[in-house]
């Protein structure tokens, strides 16, 4: 297997500012080349962010948020590189797969965590919606009946995230989330791209929990490296 090298990645960012080559590698032709795409996560893990916040429901991740994930995820979410909603879209089902892997034959309702409406007309998109539909079409390929409802909103302004402790961020989410629409009929798994502390998806947690929405499980494309 190819090892994805990082003195690579500057000339991936000039490729990608030149709008053409891998997101990966740079190497020139498509967006995502045939070496990094067989570098992708095949598999998931149980992925506990330390300290975990109380009664998290298992969280799942196809790897580390570093290397060829993180290049992939934040061009894809940051920098509009659509096309990556495929191969991440099939990294995310795979990520799905595993958690319900004792679970077969049960319909699944994917629930993104809700993004910030200001953030996704900022964007103009809304990248983890994509990549939950993605990776619904996937599972559904595979033989299980997987959907992805929109059931959460934002229901306050939360202050910016990135220089807060844990604990300070599991406070500043705490009820800023609610559910809408009908009770999903299925597994729900939560879907986000990345877990840090875990805050955001317990919040997503409690917001359907609330509402007597069972959770059975987290699905991220990569966690951080402050694990237990
Ligand atoms: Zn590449």
């Amino acid at each position: 297997m190819p090892q994805h090298r990082p003195d690579r990645l500057s000339d991936a960012a000039r490729e990608l500012v030149l709008g053409s080559g891998c997101a990966g590698c740079g190497v020139p032709g498509r967006v995502l080349c045939a070496d990094c795409e067989a570098f992708l996560p095949r598999r998931a893990s149980l992925a506990w962010p330390s300290p975990t916040p109380r009664g998290l429901a298992p969280p799942y991740a196809a790897g580390a948020y570093d290397d060829l994930l993180k290049v992939l995820v934040n061009q894809h979410k940051e920098h509009g590189v659509f096309a990556l909603a495929g191969p991440l879209g099939r990294v995310l089902a795979d990520v799905v797969h595993e958690l319900l892997a004792d679970l077969p034959g049960e319909p699944v309702v994917l629930v993104p965590v809700p993004s910030r409406g200001a953030v996704v007309r900022q964007r103009g998109h809304d990248p983890l919606l994509r990549l939950a539909r993605e990776a619904a079409a996937r599972l559904r390929r595979h033989g299980v009946a997987a959907t992805v409802a929109r059931q959460l909103v934002a229901t306050a302004r939360v202050q910016d995230q990135s220089r807060l402790t844990a604990l300070e961020r599991a406070a500043n989410l705490d009820g800023t989330m609610r559910r809408r629409g009908r009770p999903p009929r299925g597994r729900v798994v939560v879907v986000d791209d990345v877990l840090t502390t875990g805050s955001t998806a317990r919040e997503a947690q409690r917001a359907l929990e609330a509402d007597g929405v069972r959770v059975t499980g987290i699905a991220v494309l990569a966690a951080t490296r402050r694990r237990r």
